[in-house]
């Protein structure tokens, strides 16, 4: 590097820039080492003041962002669950107890047509001849009649 620092490369090396050559340069030249610290109050002091006037600040309250939509369906989602389970806990003691009304009224019919299989079965006579049947006496023990009615 010939010379030394211009203007450009001053303001390269304050804004962050920093050339390999000017970095030597600076090492060596008190010139302008003194020039870069001159450009670079300005600055100094601008950082000094914002960080000073931000301290005394009162913190700003920014509004949180919504929920994006992945978790606000996930939420919704987890209620959804939440419910049906809930529902099913109501549902099942409902079910099981209709499910044991169904099987004893099935039971109870059940019960019914084997009476009224049994009571045709035992009869002695077809239903067209009871009348007669009353007619003749049977030769049983006491206490017992002829028709089971
Ligand atoms: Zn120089």
């Amino acid at each position: 590097m010939s010379g030394h620092l211009s203007q450009v490369e001053i303001s390269e090396w304050l804004a962050g820039i920093r050339a390999g050559g000017a970095e030597r340069h600076l090492a060596e030249c008190a010139g302008c080492a003194a020039e870069l610290e001159r450009a670079g109050e300005p600055f100094e002091r601008f950082g000094t003041a914002t960080r000073a006037w931000c301290a005394s600040q009162t913190p700003v309250l920014w509004p949180q962002p919504a929920a994006p939509m992945a978790r606000r369906w996930r939420r919704f989602t987890t209620w959804g669950v939440a419910l049906a389970a809930a529902a099913l806990l109501v549902a099942a003691p409902v079910y099981q107890h209709r499910e044991h009304q169904r099987a004893l009224e099935m039971a109870r019919q059940d019960e019914l047509l084997l009476e009224h299989v049994q009571t045709e079965v035992s009869r002695s006579a077809p239903e067209p001849m009871q009348p007669l049947e009353k007619l003749v006496a049977w030769n049983l023990p006491s206490g017992q009649s002829g028709s089971s009615q």
